[in-house]
C-alpha cells in the first residue's frame, strides 16, 4: 500500500494534516514530534505507507538512512544539542503507535533533559 487513509503520518505526507517539516525530498519527509521528548524530537518518514521495518523495502530504507546525516546536522545546527539518539519501535509490544514507519531522532542535552 502506498497510501492509507487512516494513517495519520499519510495524512501529514498528503498536506491533510499539518505538521512543522525540516526536510522534504521526493520520498522522504522530517517533521517536528508533536509532543518532543526533548527540543528538537523529529520523525523521518518515507511517503509510502510501509508500516513497520519488516514491511520497510530496502529501496525505501537505503534512500531514507543516507538523508538522516544531512537532517542530523539540520538539527545540530538548529539546537546544538550534546548528542543525538536515533530510535525505531516496531510493533505495539516494542511501543510502536503509529504504524507508519519512522524513525526519531532526539536531541540530547544532558542528563534530566527528558528522555533516557
Ligand atoms: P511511536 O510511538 O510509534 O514510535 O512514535 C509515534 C510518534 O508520533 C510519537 O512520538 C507521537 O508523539 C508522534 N505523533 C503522533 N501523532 C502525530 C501528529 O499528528 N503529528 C506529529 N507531528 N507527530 C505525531
Ligand atoms: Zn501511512
Amino acid at each position: 500500500m502506498t497510501f492509507d487513509p487512516n494513517c495519520i503520518f499519510c495524512k501529514i505526507v498528503k498536506g491533510d494534516i499539518p505538521a512543522a517539516k525540516v526536510y522534504e525530498d521526493e520520498h522522504v519527509l522530517a517533521f517536528l514530534d508533536i509532543s518532543q521528548v526533548t527540543k528538537g524530537h523529529t520523525l523521518v518518514i518515507p511517503k509510502v505507507h510501509q508500516k513497520d521495518i519488516f514491511e520497510l523495502s530496502s529501496e525505501v530504507a537505503s534512500h531514507l538512512f543516507s538523508v538522516v546525516p544531512k537532517i542530523a546536522h539540520g538539527i545540530n545546527k538548529a539546537y546544538q544539542p550534546a548528542g543525538l539518539n536515533i530510535v525505531n519501535n516496531n510493533g505495539e509490544a516494542a511501543g510502536q503507535t503509529v504504524f507508519h514507519y519512522h524513525i526519531h531522532l532526539i536531541p540530547r542535552y544532558g542528563k534530566g533533559d527528558g528522555f533516557g
